[in-house]
């Protein structure tokens, strides 16, 4: 299958990036264990503690959207083209959060643009995950 043709079956979700690379040092200096993209999972979330049911999707803010960013403004042009494909972005991101707190998960969304600030996010991580346990 064409390269170009496998990204757009999957969307816009890529794996790896650099904010969630940041996410995960972050957790892992915190001292927490996780699973990567289960993609046994509505939406593939990309952290992921089975044990806790709890699980992190690290969202682009232009991407997805993140509401009262900066970095969510549409370009000027091709909006004919940007606003449906944004928009169905959303969609997907809540279909797939809807779809995982009806399996009992609780899950959190991390943005792109909160990753850099390392010190309201850690307490965000332990907020929402508790204290990290032998086993993650
Ligand atoms: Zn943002």
């Amino acid at each position: 299958m064409p390269e170009g043709r496998r990204a757009t079956m999957r969307g816009n979700k890529k794996k790896d990036t650099r904010p969630e690379l940041a996410v995960r040092r972050l957790l892992h200096a915190m001292g927490f264990r996780f699973r990567l993209h289960r993609r046994d999972l509505p939406g593939t979330p990309d952290v992921v503690f089975p044990t806790r049911r709890k699980a992190i999707q690290v969202h682009g803010c232009f991407w997805h959207q993140h509401e009262g960013c900066r970095s969510a403004t549409l370009p000027a042009t091709r909006q004919e083209y940007w606003l449906p494909k944004l928009a169905r972005n959303r969609e997907r991101d809540r279909q797939a959060e809807a779809a995982l707190t009806a399996l009992g998960w609780q899950v959190m969304t991390v943005w792109e643009c909160e990753v850099t600030d390392v010190g309201r996010l850690g307490p965000r991580l332990r907020h929402f995950l508790g204290f990290p346990k032998a086993r993650g």
